[in-house]
């Protein structure tokens, strides 16, 4: 079940300020605040989905595919469409996900090195 308490609800609510990058009705895209990379964004829907899984079942198509719309803007509008970036969505106890509402981490700005320096 959803955890309404959850640090990002609580963004959304605007109860806990955040560096924000990009945000409208639907979306929120804001400053990872222990970031990995020089550029580390995390985006999120505004729906009440803990994971990718229950945005794609619940959610549908229509905000699926405005979500991934709205995070390839934040992608060009950081110029990282020719240097390259990563997107990483961490799902369930393997992943360790920290904060149970859907997010993805939109990593770049320098090399990332490989998917095996991913711990
Ligand atoms: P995950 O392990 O995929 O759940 O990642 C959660 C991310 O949220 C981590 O990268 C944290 O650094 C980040 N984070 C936690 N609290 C905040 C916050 N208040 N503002 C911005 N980022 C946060």
């Amino acid at each position: 079940m959803y955890d309404d308490n959850n640090i990002f609800a609580k963004i959304i609510k605007k109860e806990i300020p955040c560096n924000s990058v990009y945000e409208d009705e639907n979306v929120l895209f804001f400053n990872d605040i222990n970031p990995q990379a020089k550029i580390h964004i995390l985006g999120i829907p505004k729906e009440k989905v803990r994971n990718l899984s229950e945005f794609i079942t619940i959610c549908g198509e229509e905000k699926v595919f405005n979500f991934f719309e709205k995070t390839i803007e934040v992608v060009n509008s950081f110029n990282l469409t020719d240097s390259g970036y990563r997107l990483i969505t961490n799902e369930g106890k393997d992943s360790n996900q920290e904060v149970p509402h859907f997010h993805i981490h939109i990593l770049g700005g320098e090399n990332l090195g490989g998917l095996n320096s991913i711990p």
